[in-house]
């Protein structure tokens, strides 16, 4: 089985047979492709500040378009860090459009602004599949959004006992999830031997389900 990291900072380790995502925030340039390092591309709210909005956009614009870039984002809101609501808000509406006009999934960043990402969702009503990465909220918060059609990546929240985060992830759907260990230094095959545990079931069974979740969103991660 190869593992499947969907959202992360860090480049692989080469001694894990892996595949990554690997998030690129603008105004960073796209790098080459290696095999399994797959990017994300988008404009990161904590990153926006000191940035020409419009640059940054056209970064996304360019970088969206390479085959390895295999989707927008982590595009979002963040109420506790970054420039004022309105401003974050711009830069993630002109995100969903480039992502609806690639066809490439969004990956969101959302620090307690669900309830804005929802209601963004059902006015805009996109055709591409939005993955809240890192997610952390309770099961209520979370049918919420599945039930509105999102995409939930968990991050090494899942490693540490009765959380929200671990409660939910028993209980998500098994075609809406993914798995990421996102800044941290947590390896993904503790989260995936972890994450088999609270799901009560096999490592390479929830390895396929985590694959078969990813290649739904993006056909280019088809392997196995
Ligand atoms: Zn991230």
């Amino acid at each position: 089985m190869r593992y499947l990291d969907f959202h992360t900072h860090t480049w692989p380790q080469e001694t894990i047979e892996t595949d990554a995502i690997v998030s690129c925030v603008a105004p960073e340039p796209v790098c080459e492709y290696k095999d399994g390092v797959f990017l994300s591309y988008g404009i990161h709210p904590w990153y926006i500040q000191g940035n020409d909005p419009k640059k940054l956009l056209e970064h996304v614009r360019e970088a969206a378009h390479y085959n390895w870039v295999v989707a927008i984002g982590e595009a979002g809101l963040d109420k506790l860090k970054g420039p004022p609501m309105d401003v974050q808000r711009r830069l993630f509406c002109w995100q969903i459009e480039i992502s609806e006009a690639v066809k490439k999934p969004l990956i969101i960043h959302s620090v307690r602004a669900n309830n804005e990402v929802l209601m963004l969702r059902k006015s805009m009503n996109p055709a591409q599949a939005w993955v809240i990465h890192g997610f952390n909220g309770h099961p209520q918060e979370m049918e919420q959004l599945i039930k509105a059609g999102f995409y939930l990546s968990f991050g090494p929240k899942i490693l540490y006992p009765s959380n929200k985060a671990t409660e939910s992830f028993q209980q998500v759907p098994e075609d809406r999830f993914l798995l990421e260990t996102d800044h941290t230094n947590k390896s993904i095959v503790a989260l995936y031997d972890k994450a088999a545990d609270i799901r009560g079931g096999s490592v390479d069974e929830l390895g396929e389900n985590v694959r078969r979740n990813a290649v739904k969103l993006i056909p280019g991660l088809k392997r196995g």
